[in-house]
């Protein structure tokens, strides 16, 4: 494993550190020299450029961060047909040398995290730590997988020969062509996560990244070769996901799919990619997260936890805090404190060491912040925020203030995911009342907990509908999991799975169970 350094994690609460901050700037200037150039798509290692470019802007400030061929469906079925055509020998390769492969990009992953960090924080707007967390993370899933590879011996197992003797065993195959659709949000660690464990599997890939951190996806690509994974074995597929996207989920030829993102595009593929016969389908979908605070809560704690996982990267992570049922008798001091906090989240250039808030990823997350302000302002109260910013250095971006709101509990704002900085609160009367309405969602991916009561934490801990949940932690009331640590994915319209990334039985989802009977006699 590379040297690992000053290493970050979402729970890292600060950096002042002035060997980081002084690497992430020298990783600023390296990212800045990408800037502004075309790139083409590859198929089978051939670079094309489909039916032409498009621009892919900062929204920091407007910036070109490059131009980007836009793939055609001819390009996704010639990718699908190498993949197609390589999977035999990739699959049949020792597992130990697809982990040794996989382990190198680690490696590559984590000697060139400034400027991967840097690179990302340009593209889609995060701050350092929270970019850098990004990066590492992406290093730490590949090198989960591969130890999960190895862990469980390339999962051979042997079985109990019955009758005549001879070698009686159970292998996890892989499928195929694997496809890996990755959002905008984790542009790398949810391209680099899925599409190692298909690899370690010994499926071969088709990546199509999501068009906004389009960049971070090529840099992942251009690891993957440059630490051994044959040209034919993975392939980059820039374009828009109404033509790139659904032709690889209408292939035939491909085996599985690994989709994260939206609940409505996840839900369509889930539909969708099954035709002729079973196939799985990974879907990793929204969030509307709720946290509850109760009047046995630290409220430094929580106040702390629900604001970075309300703001961190301006809402725009799945896990993000969205709603928090407080006990009405420490309603006013929580919100209170939380205002505070709140206010003090300095808001600007993400590139910059003490910026916390970045800008929003695009003009349509602005219009989705500006509806819910315009609710609340309608319907409710707008305790701290509710406005664009656009003056001075905001100008030519997509900045708009972190807002705490309370609105009536059947607005739509409860309910559906804005993926923007704004934040619902509301008092509850009885513990019971408040895991009812956390629960009252289509969706189940993480949830918080605020009470030094064990009697409390027994009763959420066993009633909460959600795939990750955490009590009592200041470092995120429901963000920053982490590879080994917590295992990521969610219930309901989550996921469609029940198993985690990150966790112990993420891998096996990429092989299906072959038992071989060999007799010797
Ligand atoms: P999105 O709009 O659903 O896009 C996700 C990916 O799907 C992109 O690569 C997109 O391509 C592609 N796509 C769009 N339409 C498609 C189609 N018809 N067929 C196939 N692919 C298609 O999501 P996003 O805005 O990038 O990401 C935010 C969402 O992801 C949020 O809902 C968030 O909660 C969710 N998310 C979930 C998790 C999790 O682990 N559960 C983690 C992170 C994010 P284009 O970009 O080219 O349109």
């Amino acid at each position: 494993m590379a040297e690992q350094g000053f290493r970050i994690t979402y729970a890292t609460m600060s950096a002042d550190n002035e060997e980081l901050h002084r690497l992430y700037d020298q990783g600023i200037e390296t990212a800045r020299s990408w800037l502004g150039k075309e790139h083409p798509l590859y198929v089978n290692g051939e670079a094309r450029e489909g039916s032409g470019y498009r621009d892919t802007l900062s929204p920091i400030d407007g910036t070109l961060i490059g131009r980007f061929a836009q793939g055609t469906r001819e390009d996704v079925r010639d990718a699908i047909a190498a993949a197609k055509a390589a999977a035999a020998s990739w699959g049949n390769r020792p597992w130990q040398e697809r982990v040794a492969i996989v382990r190198r990009a680690a490696d590559l992953i984590t000697e060139r995290r400034y400027e991967l960090a840097a690179l990302m924080a340009m593209e889609v707007g995060k701050n350092r730590l929270e970019a850098l967390g990004d990066v590492e993370e992406s290093a730490d899933l590949l090198r989960w997988n591969a130890n999960e590879m190895e862990k469980h011996d390339g999962f051979r197992t042997e079985m109990q020969p019955l009758g005549s003797p001879g070698e009686y065993y159970d292998v996890l195959r892989p499928y195929g062509v694997w496809a890996v659709i990755s959002p905008f949000n984790f542009p790398m660690a949810l391209a680099a996560g899925p599409s190692s464990a298909a690899l370690v599997a010994g499926n071969t890939v088709v990546f199509k990244p999501a068009h906004l951190g389009v960049f971070t996806g090529l840099k992942l690509y251009e690891i993957y070769m440059e630490a051994g994974v044959p040209k034919d074995v993975f392939h980059f597929l820039s374009g828009p996901g109404s033509v790139v996207g659904d032709e690889i989920v209408n292939h035939p030829d491909v085996g599985g799919i690994t989709f994260t993102g939206s609940y409505e595009v996840g839900m369509s593929i889930y539909r969708s990619f099954a035709k002729d016969y079973p196939k799985p389908v990974i879907c990793e979908m929204g969030g509307k997260n709720p946290t509850i605070v109760s009047d046995k809560a630290d409220l430094d704690k929580a106040t702390d936890g629900v604001m970075r996982s309300a703001f961190g990267f301006g809402g725009q992570k799945c896990s993000a805090c969205s709603r928090v049922y407080i006990q009405r008798s420490v309603y006013d001091a929580f919100v209170q404190q939380l205002k505070e906090k709140t206010e003090k989240i300095k808001v600007g250039n993400p590139l910059e060491r003490d910026v916390y808030l970045g800008p929003v990823i695009d003009e349509n997350a602005v219009a989705t912040f500006e509806e819910a302000a315009a609710e609340a302002r309608k319907n409710g109260t707008i305790i701290t925020g509710g406005e664009r910013l656009t003056e001075g250095e905001f100008a030519k971006g997509t900045y708009v203030q972190p807002t705490i709101a309370e609105v009536p509990e059947d607005s739509w704002v409860w309910k559906k995911e804005l993926f923007v900085p704004f934040v619902v609160v509301a008092p509850y009367d009885t513990l019971e009342e408040a895991i009812a309405k956390a629960n009252d969602t289509q969706y189940g991916l993480t949830a918080g907990f605020y009470s030094e009561d064990r009697a409390e934490i027994d009763l959420w801990l066993n009633s909460i509908e959600a795939g990750v949940i955490y009590v009592n932690r200041r470092a995120g009331a429901t963000t920053g999991a982490w590879p080994g640590v917590q295992p990521f994915g969610g219930w309901k319209g989550s996921g469609t799975t029940g198993k985690a990334g990150g966790g112990p039985y993420y891998v096996q989802q990429y092989m299906r169970e072959q038992s071989r009977t060999v007799i010797e006699e």
